[in-house]
């Protein structure tokens, strides 16, 4: 226990946006202390998928144990499918054994890490430090508080002040066992009727399954009956060597389906979480740094608001954090993230309405699917997008030009 020691930064939420920040800074130099109350045992909820653009940008996540998935079907609500095979693979991780890769390079950078949940205390100390404390003892000083903890961060809320409901989805789903990985698809299937989709990722000896959706809109009831008809339709496609999985809503019928839900009801874990999924005029408006504070990853609110995905923005808000803690002016994060992916997850914001909207009179995914099971062009934007390679700056220009290019 080191009580009342003092750091030069107190990351506050060891997953990836604070243990890869904590790792990044120590490399620096600066003494780090890194916080997080998570059991061992406690997976953070998540379906774990990490983008072929991530890991391009990190290759040593590549060492984090995730499997790694060359074919991703997507299904339109109306049932309509189309796989894709990536140029570069993709890869989808347990939260447990990402974070503990991750917290261990911030370990092995010379980070401090505390097992402890913490509270940043409303005033500073006597010198200006900020002042960090454990519900059961312990009191640690720092001259930079950083929030990275999670969807829910309370130190954000301190900060920078809280975000409304509205700027918020949820998501929950069920972790089911899996004997063989070699054959399971990787799925995602839009919903019919919600800003959303489902999702099958299976990782090494299980799958996560699970639904992304707005707030505003959310009917858990419909939704999880939905949900676990998808994972009945999956698991009796498996049974029966491949067969069509059907929509995600689809009707489930006789003994075999009987038989896949009571395995799931033995065996299927639940869990639910927020993502954040900021409005454009959140964006505009939410600070994510001051001369010595900063917030990272979900916590900032850094998440595509059409895909949920959180762990690209993490890493590289954290990237972006410690090049301007180590410059010397940690302000100019602020910048640095409105430069660099700002713009970016903004217009993803705007999007998110029109891409799960209507489009010529039907769902703007089911005609996407179903153009892109006959054109290569549309085929291969969409490869570009599940990559995280394709941005929704250019989205609709890059999709036009390739639908209306020949075959
Ligand atoms: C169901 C679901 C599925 C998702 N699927 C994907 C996906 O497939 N791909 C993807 O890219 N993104 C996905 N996301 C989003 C992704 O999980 C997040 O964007 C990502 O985890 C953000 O990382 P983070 O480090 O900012 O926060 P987190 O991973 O949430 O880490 C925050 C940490 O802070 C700790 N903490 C909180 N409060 C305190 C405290 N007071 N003291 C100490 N520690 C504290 C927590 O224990 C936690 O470990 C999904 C999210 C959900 C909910």
């Amino acid at each position: 226990m080191s009580d009342g020691e003092s750091f030069d930064v107190l990351i506050i939420g060891a997953g990836p946006a604070g243990s890869f920040a904590a790792e990044r800074v120590a490399r620096g130099g600066a003494r780090v202390a890194l916080f997080d109350g998570r059991p061992a045992r406690e997976a953070k909820a998540c379906g774990g998928g990490v983008t072929s653009k991530a890991l391009k940008a990190w290759p040593f996540l590549l060492e984090a144990g995730g499997r790694t998935v060359g074919e991703v079907e997507l299904m339109s609500p109306a049932g309509a499918s189309v796989r894709l095979k990536l140029a570069e693979p993709f890869a989808i991780y347990s939260r447990r054994a990402l974070d503990s890769h991750l917290r261990e390079r911030a370990r092995s950078a010379g980070a401090q890490i505390f097992d402890r949940r913490v509270s940043a205390s409303a005033e500073k100390d006597a010198e200006g430090r900020w002042v960090v404390r454990a519900k059961g003892g312990g009191e640690w000083r720092g001259r930079v508080l950083v929030a990275a903890d999670g969807a829910n961060s309370a130190v954000a809320r301190r900060l920078a002040g809280a975000l409304p409901n509205a700027d918020m989805e949820v998501a929950f789903g069920y972790r089911t066992p899996l004997d063989e990985a070699d054959d399971a698809p990787t799925v995602i299937a839009f919903l019919p009727g919600w800003a959303g989709y489902a999702w099958a990722f299976p990782r090494l000896d299980h799958i996560s399954f699970g639904i992304a959706t707005m707030q505003d809109k959310f009917d858990h009831k419909a939704l999880d009956r939905m949900l676990w008809d998808f994972m009945v339709k999956y698991y009796r496609a498996r049974e029966d060597g491949g067969a069509s999985r059907g929509k995600v809503n689809g009707v489930r019928d006789g003994a075999d389906a009987r038989g896949v839900e009571e395995r799931l009801r033995l065996t299927a874990e639940r869990y639910a979480a927020r993502i954040p999924g900021l409005a454009p005029e959140s964006f505009d408006r939410r600070r994510a740094a001051g001369a010595d504070w900063a917030l990272l990853g979900d916590a900032a609110g850094f998440a595509d608001p059409v895909t949920g995905e959180g762990i690209y923005y993490a890493l590289r808000s954290s990237e972006l954090f410690a090049e301007a803690f180590l410059a010397g002016d940690v302000s100019a994060y602020e910048m640095r993230w409105r430069a660099d992916f700002g713009r970016e997850l903004r217009r993803a914001s705007q999007m998110r309405r029109r891409f799960y909207g209507e489009f010529f009179g039907g769902a703007f995914t089911d005609r996407m699917i179903k153009f892109a099971r006959v054109h290569s062009g549309v085929r291969r934007t969409l490869r570009e997008l599940v990559a995280g390679d394709q941005g929704y700056l250019d989205l609709k220009r890059t999709l036009a030009r390739r639908a209306f290019r020949p075959f």
